[in-house]
Order: C-alpha cells, then structure tokens, then sequence
C-alpha cells in the first residue's frame, strides 16, 4: 500500500462533484453567445447578492480588482490613508496604494487574528478615509464596534470577504455589514471559479451604479465613457460555473464548521499548540482555512509535510516586510503581532471533500509531531 497523505486542499475533488454541472454552463453560454456581461453574470449577482442579504452584486474579475474599485468609486486618492489589518494577503494592502492613498496598519488580535476596534481607534487621523476590515480564514471581524467608529469619524467601511463567502456576525452575513464588500472567486477560495473572478456587495445603489460603470471602461452605453474605468469585468463562463457552484456554498460551509469542531476536539491539549478561536453565539466563521500556531512552527510544518500531511502558511512574510513596501516609511512600522503571527501560523488541511478519517489521521499526526518537538 502507498503511504498515506492528505492534500492541503483537493481541489480536484472539490469540482469534480459539479463535472455535469460546468458541461451544463459552458453549453448555455456557446449557445448565448454572450460572452461578458450577459444572461449569466447578471443571473450570478442576482443570487449571490441574495446569498449575501444585499441589495447589490457587482460582478469583477478578481478580488484586488474588487476592493481597488470601491476605493477607487470612493474617490480616494494620494494623501489620504486607509486602516488595514497587519496581518492579511497583501492583496488588502495593494488595492490601497494602486489608488495613491496611503495603507495605514494596525496590529490584529492575536487571539482572533482580526483587526480589533481600540487598536483602529487609536490609528484614526483627519486624513483617515476608510477602513479595511478583512475576516480573515472566514471569521468576521468586530463590525459592530468598527461601523461605530467609522460613524463617529466619517470615513467609508470595505469588507475584505475574500475569505469569509457566507460567514455571519449575529446572523448577519458577510458582505451586508460594511458600507461594501469585496469577494474573491480564486478557485481556491470558498466558492471558487474556474479562473479568476470576484464580486462587490452593497446597499448604496449610487455607489452600485458607478462600479457598474468602473468596470466596464467607465461605461454603461457602449462608446460613451463618464468616467476613467477600468477593464474588471467577471466573464459569462466563471459566472455560469459559478452559479453551478453557489447553490452548494452554505452546505460546503457546515462541513467546514464541523471539520473544525473535530479538529478541536482530536487537537485539545496538544503540547505547544495554540488552537484557532471557536465560534460562538456572535462568530459563525466559514473556516475558510484551519490555522493553529506553533512556537516551532517551521519544524512542525517540516514534520508534517514528511508524514503526508499537506500544510501552508498563511502568510509566511507580512506586508509591512514585503519588497513591495520597503521604500515606503510603513517598512519601519512596530507590528509586533504580525510578526509573531507569520513566524507561528500554519494552516491545515481543511475543505468540503475531507472526511472525518482523514481529519482523525492528520491530527494524529500533528499530536505525535507536537510530542516529538516538546
Ligand atoms: C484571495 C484574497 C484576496 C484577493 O483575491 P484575488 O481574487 O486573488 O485577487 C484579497 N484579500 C484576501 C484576504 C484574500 O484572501
């Protein structure tokens, strides 16, 4: 017998369950022949912004497209600053510099590995425009407190949903609890195309109306351009594989949470392992991914990778030391707890297709690692 592994993520399982479903999709649109913004697209938002309880679901090509476009709607520009976490994918960060405004981080939460509303309050300037709120592995971060500060300042609220498709905040889902979301459809993500895709939510309709147009060239009639747009439209194909995808989305979510409630039970008192925070009453995250931390995180991963277990880290270097700021005074930033985060995190196996088996297998595996490293 081959030794056993389990993948980090099969993703190759995951849509092969819809194989009937795309062959279906990919027909429609051959025989529409639209190929953007047509039938599909507008069918997609439609239902995604139902899944999402808000009024409006704009279709894009990718989730940095997303979050640049609102910033972009909102008008911000060199000069002003926009509050994102310390520990996220850069991507949170670049869509505030591709508008000239400055990223402003703020330390998380260790425990929740979100932001946390006295560590943003105490970063708020006169220039502060908006605010980045990312629920980040698909726990919703504290928008309650976050929306109360943003009220008493003035400055706009962008969820950073990429990760968090269906998670709820007191019954409230992810992508209606900002002033606008942005969502991410990379294939690896909990409802994930075939290709690159994204999607804003928001309840402002004149705010909809104008990234309507912001994707499309500016344009809502062809050849007549208001404003300077940009190319970030979801195609007619992601968005019929997608709605293939979506009506599967919140059943895929509960296998995640129970996923999770296994692990915490097979992972408690684990020597030197510090486990993700469970939901509770207020937090339904969508477990977007399983991350524990390890203060020898990187001879953990190593152990476990040489067992079978397929592991990642997310993210192994935080923005604020990426290339890509290191001429920028933000490269100087005390962020200690971003710090701490990227040298401990590591994300294990977790998706809809992982039986409870292999869950059992790889916590065994961690548990004897964990053993070794003690
Ligand atoms: C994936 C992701 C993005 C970017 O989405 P893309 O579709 O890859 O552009 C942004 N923010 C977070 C938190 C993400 O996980």
């Amino acid at each position: 017998m081959p030794p056993r592994t389990v993948p980090f993520l099969d993703l190759g399982a995951i849509n092969a369950r819809h194989a009937a479903g795309f062959a279906a999709g990919l027909q429609r649109v051959l025989h529409s022949g639209r190929v953007m913004l047509g039938p599909e697209t507008e069918a997609f938002e439609h239902e995604f912004g139902a899944l999402c309880d808000s009024p409006h679901a704009i279709g894009v090509s990718n989730g940095l497209d997303a979050l640049h476009l609102v910033l972009k709607a909102w008008g911000l520009g060199p000069g002003d600053e926009v509050i994102v976490p310390s520990h996220t994918f850069i991507a949170t960060w670049l869509a505030v510099s591709l508008t000239g405004a400055t990223p402003v981080p703020v330390d998380v939460d260790e425990r929740t590995c979100n932001l946390d509303a006295d560590r943003v309050a105490a970063a708020v300037t006169p220039r502060t425009r908006a605010l980045i709120a990312v629920h980040l592995y698909g726990r919703p971060a504290p928008m309650d407190a976050l929306m109360a500060l943003a009220h008493r300042h003035g400055f706009k609220v962008l969820e950073d949903a990429a990760q968090a498709h269906g998670a709820r905040l007191n019954g409230r889902r992810a992508g209606s609890l900002g002033h606008a979301a942005a969502f991410s459809f990379y294939p690896g993500k909990n409802l994930g195309a075939l290709g690159d895709g994204g999607a804003i939510t928001t309840a402002d309709t004149a705010l909809a109306l104008q990234l309507r147009k912001l994707r499309n060239y500016g344009s809502e009639v062809k050849y007549v351009h208001e404003v300077a747009g940009m190319n970030a439209r979801l195609d007619e194909l992601q968005a019929a594989f997608l709605r293939e995808k979506l009506p599967h989305l919140l059943g895929d979510n509960a296998r995640r949470q129970a996923l999770a409630r296994l692990y915490r039970q097979e992972l408690a008192d684990t020597p030197g392992l510090i486990l993700p925070v469970p939901d509770d009453d207020a937090h339904e995250s969508v477990w977007h991914l399983h991350v524990v931390r390890h203060p020898r995180r990187d001879e953990l991963a190593q152990a476990l990778q040489a067992a079978g277990v397929g592991v990642l880290v997310h993210y192994p270097t935080p923005p604020h030391r990426q290339g890509a700021y290191a001429h920028q005074p933000v490269a100087h930033n005390h962020l200690p707890v971003a710090d701490l985060l990227a040298a401990q995190v590591l994300s294990l196996p977790m998706g809809p297709t992982l039986s409870d088996d292999d869950v059992r297998w790889v916590c065994q595996q961690v548990r004897e690692a964990c053993n070794r490293l003690r």
